[in-house]
């Protein structure tokens, strides 16, 4: 009953959609170079939780440090379950000249988490000091295309 009267509704509003970007967009579009204020509130909104998980991404150290296996596994899981949502959010925000290179970052990030996961489940202190170090090095490479973090 609900979804009888929904979807017409949802028909109108791809049409208005629809008509939207043919008349906004096509080859007379500009891609935008800069920040605009609107896109800069988006980026600043996004970054605080971002800048976040980077402040306790060094408590994997300890962990691999103390051979924590099971506390590096759970910290993946737990604390960083929510980083591929918020990098990924708050890439979608950065310039369009940039995104590439963020979502190329971002990918690395997460690569380099699912093997530090994989060592850690391996017991193996080496892979896993070299996983962190490069994890750590992409999140910071992501973060310097971020005008809002410091
Ligand atoms: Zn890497």
């Amino acid at each position: 009953m609900i979804m009888g009267r929904i979807r017409p509704l949802l028909g109108v509003v791809l049409a208005v959609i629809a008509t939207c970007l043919v008349a906004c967009g096509g080859p007379a579009a500009k891609v935008p170079t800069t920040y605009t204020p609107e896109v800069l509130q988006q980026v600043e909104l996004y970054t605080p939780g971002v800048a976040e998980l980077r402040d306790r991404f060094p408590e994997l150290e300890s962990y691999i440090q103390d051979q924590d296996w099971v506390d590096v596994q759970s910290f993946i899981h737990g604390p960083m379950g929510e980083l591929r949502t918020r990098v990924n959010r708050l890439a979608a925000t950065l310039l369009p000249k940039d995104q590439p290179q963020a979502q190329a970052l971002a990918k690395e990030l997460y690569g380099h988490l699912e093997r530090l996961d994989e060592a850690a489940a391996n017991g193996q202190q080496v892979i896993a000091g070299q996983e962190y170090r490069n994890a750590l090095d992409d999140f910071d490479s992501f973060l310097s295309l971020v005008p809002t973090f410091e």
